[in-house]
């Protein structure tokens, strides 16, 4: 009897043990599934470049269509020892490339057309695209004018989907801008500008995170981020000329051979990069808008705004600091149909009679009630950089 209540129990102990422990197993399996969906979440980054095709000359040929469909550079002239900034296509198909002495370039092709760089133009143009970028995301990091990184790995646009998201940057600077950008998406920076490349121009290439390995292990050495002609050859010297064979090597080998860089090498090879996308912190205006409730009938209505909005401008203005220049004054008008427009005048004052002429200017091109007025003044970056690099633009 004793025998058999004690069998009992210790059956009841064994089956209550099974099940607590197929319990215990089960959560521990959760944990490790939400801590596994956690890192992917953390470590899942998404970054599109965005590269406008030949920028300058895409402005100059969408500003005077005679230039289109002919070899187009945009350059100082031959005659006083000028450097080509950049071409059109039609253009490259001769050799021409940016960096060449123009005389160099009309060489290679003598009916190429060369016009002077229009800086305010491309700014302009330039702006607009950021602030379409601005819709997606924050996090913009410029390395030209007419090149971005974007992380759009938080943005909630098309349900987070990035390749969606670049085709709409695509589809919206065309419309709007007359110009075209190739886009590349990927896990992280040094992958996205391969891919800006893959399809140019006018194109759109995707690497997704599951891609990311049979596409590195077929890429040059060449491609990879930091490595020159100098370091590619080396590589080459030591039979390495594709990820594939730098995988090949381990990373104290690579470290022996050149140094930190050996490190860095390690891990692009394996599609690894994880440097993060800077915000442009650096301002290029500062200006007060202001949307009325009711909309401003006339020009004379709207010019009685002019005193109040200037005041809230010069007190912004006081807060910006050494690094800034104040350049031109501009204004911004919303009709009430949607319409917009921007004036800024090179040279103009920044008191309220040049505010009054650009207003007075910016009004007649509509002629409308208004529903926002704008002002506010360019800044010129004292601290410079961006200037020189943006110089020669592939
Ligand atoms: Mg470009």
């Amino acid at each position: 009897m004793v025998v058999r209540l004690r069998l009992k129990r210790t059956v009841k102990v064994l089956v209550l043990y099974t099940v607590v422990s197929e319990i215990l197993f089960f959560l521990h399996r959760v944990t490790l599934f939400l801590l596994h969906e956690h890192r992917v979440e953390m470590t899942q980054r998404k970054i599109i470049h965005v590269d406008c095709d030949c920028f300058y000359a895409a402005i100059e040929m969408r500003d005077d269509p005679r230039l289109a469909g002919k070899p187009l550079a945009v350059g100082g002239s031959a005659d006083r020892r000028g450097v080509i900034a950049t071409c059109n296509y039609e253009a490259r198909a001769y050799g021409v490339r940016s960096a060449m002495s123009s005389g160099h370039a009309l060489k290679l092709c003598p009916d190429l057309t060369i016009v002077k760089p229009r800086m305010d133009a491309y700014r302009e143009a330039s702006r607009e695209i950021h602030t379409i970028f601005r819709d997606y995301t924050e996090i913009i990091e410029p390395l030209s004018l007419d090149e971005a990184y974007l992380d759009v790995s938080d943005s909630a646009h098309f349900g987070g989907s990035a390749t969606r998201i670049a085709q709409d940057i695509r589809r919206r600077v065309s419309n709007q801008l007359h110009i075209t950008v190739s886009a590349g998406v990927a896990p992280n920076k040094f992958l996205a500008k391969i891919a800006s490349d893959w399809k140019k121009p006018n194109g759109l290439f995707v690497i997704t995170p599951d891609q990311v390995e049979a596409f590195v292990s077929g890429l040059s050495v060449s491609k990879l981020h930091g490595v020159g002609k100098v370091t590619a050859e080396r590589l080459g010297k030591l039979g390495i000329v594709d990820c594939s064979q730098l995988r090949e090597w381990d990373k104290l080998a690579l470290v022996r051979e050149f140094g930190s860089f050996g490190e860095r090498l390690w891990s692009l090879a394996r599609g690894i990069d994880d440097r993060l996308v800077h915000n442009d912190s650096r301002r290029q205006s500062i200006s007060v808008e202001n949307t009325y409730d009711v909309d401003l009938p006339d020009l004379r209505s709207c010019l009685e705004k002019l005193p109040e909005l200037l005041d809230t401008l010069a007190t912004r203005m006081a807060r910006i600091d050494s690094s800034y220049r104040p350049g031109k004054p501009f204004v911004k008008v919303k009709f009430h149909d949607f319409t917009q427009t921007t004036l800024e005048q090179a040279g103009a004052g920044r008191d309220l009679g040049s505010y009054q002429l650009l207003l007075t200017q910016a009004f007649n091109r509509g002629g409308k009630p208004v529903r926002l007025l704008g002002v506010g003044v360019r800044l010129e970056d004292l601290r410079g950089g961006f200037e020189q690099m943006e110089l020669f633009e592939r």
